[in-house]
């Protein structure tokens, strides 16, 4: 039976999240063939709207405020809330974003629905759609099904496949009022930290650096590796703890949860809970001078040596090659 999906897009600066165009792929399957409408809230977003079209929305909804314009949880509800009460959907996606994150248990709770949070995957089963979530940290898998109510879901980034763009589709892109009001937070500026550019939760290659590296300094051939390959940095928590480097770059159970299509691990020895936040990577590669270490039981390629002598080797093949 086919259904109605809302999917709530997320920008930052300006820009479209990937994780947005993935939802969009994931509505498509929930809703078999019904309509797809993404939910864009903040102001000044006709652009945005129409790029979500571009991915496959069948329409656009902007839920247009200036209390929208930076994430609070309350205003978000709030404006969820009434754009979920004027088209009562059959199914939302959010991304598993740390947005998606605080805000879905939240929703669930208010329009009294299940969700199912975190899916990797999703399939066709007869009438029902079945997805596939992580659980004990990435070590089993399991499988959902919501027969009745809402089909609400958050997604993982980097695991659904967007649909291909295409400038060609329509679709409406429509503003809708929404009453925001008492919230509780209000932004007044955000200060960013430094970063070297390249979001971590939706990179497509990642080089991590762990206690091997030694110190502040030894993460420059990292960075100098990841610049070549148009990667983002990430870190162990080792690294993190040992003050080589900030904790937003912590990846594993109590860090960032990332799924690219490449993850360097360089001096990193593979710790259970360093594990829960990368081994669903596509293609592992880990450097260590240890061959014993654990990170080779799940990598694709391993390279047992000093990573000050094979990382620095790996940017000058990468420059010939790419640059
Ligand atoms: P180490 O285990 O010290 O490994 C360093 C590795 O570098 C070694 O294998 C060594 O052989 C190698 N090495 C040294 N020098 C070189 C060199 N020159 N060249 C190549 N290799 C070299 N950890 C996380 O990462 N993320 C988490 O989210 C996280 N959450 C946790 C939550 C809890 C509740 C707990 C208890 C722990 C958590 N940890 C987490 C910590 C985790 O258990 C490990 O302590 C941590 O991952 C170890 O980091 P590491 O691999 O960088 O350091």
């Amino acid at each position: 039976m086919s259904k109605k999906v809302l999917v709530l897009a997320e920008v930052r600066d300006g820009e479209l999240r990937n994780v947005s165009y993935e939802a969009i792929g994931a509505a498509k399957e929930i809703s078999s063939g019904g309509e797809v409408v993404a939910v864009l809230c903040g102001e000044g977003l006709n652009e945005a709207g129409q790029s979500l079209v571009h991915y496959g929305a069948d329409r656009v909804i902007l839920a247009e405020h200036s209390l929208l314009s930076t994430y609070s949880t309350d205003g978000y509800v709030q404006a969820l809330l009434q754009v979920i009460g004027h088209e009562k959907p059959d199914g939302l996606v959010l991304g598993h974003t740390a947005l998606g994150k605080d805000l879905s248990p939240r929703l669930a709770a208010r329009l009294q629905s299940g969700l199912i949070s975190d899916v990797t995957s999703l399939e066709q089963a007869g009438d029902n759609v079945v997805f596939t979530r992580p659980i004990y940290s990435g070590k089993a898998f399991e499988k959902k099904v919501i027969t009745d109510g809402l089909v609400f879901v958050t997604i993982r980034p980097n695991n659904i496949s967007p649909l291909e763009k295409d400038e060609s589709r329509s679709g409406d892109v429509s503003s809708l009022a929404v009453d925001v009001k008492d919230l509780r937070t209000i932004v007044k500026d955000v200060v960013r930290k430094a970063s070297t550019g390249v979001d971590l939760s939706e990179a497509k290659i990642i080089v991590a650096g762990g206690r091997g590296v030694k110190s502040e300094d030894g993460f420059k051939p990292l960075q100098e590796l990841a610049d070549v390959l148009g990667a983002a940095v990430g870190a162990s928590r080792g690294a993190c703890d040992a003050d080589y480097c900030d904790y937003s770059l912590q990846i594993g159970q109590t860090g960032k949860v990332v799924t690219p299509d490449l993850y360097i691990a360089c001096g990193i020895s593979g710790a259970i809970q360093h594990l829960a936040g990368m081994s669903n990577s596509k293609v592992i590669v880990a450097i260590n001078k240890d061959p014993e270490a654990s990170i080779f039981s799940i990598a694709d390629y391993g390279i047992v040596g000093d990573l000050f002598e094979v990382v620095p080797l790996l940017t000058e093949e990468f420059k010939n090659v790419l640059v």
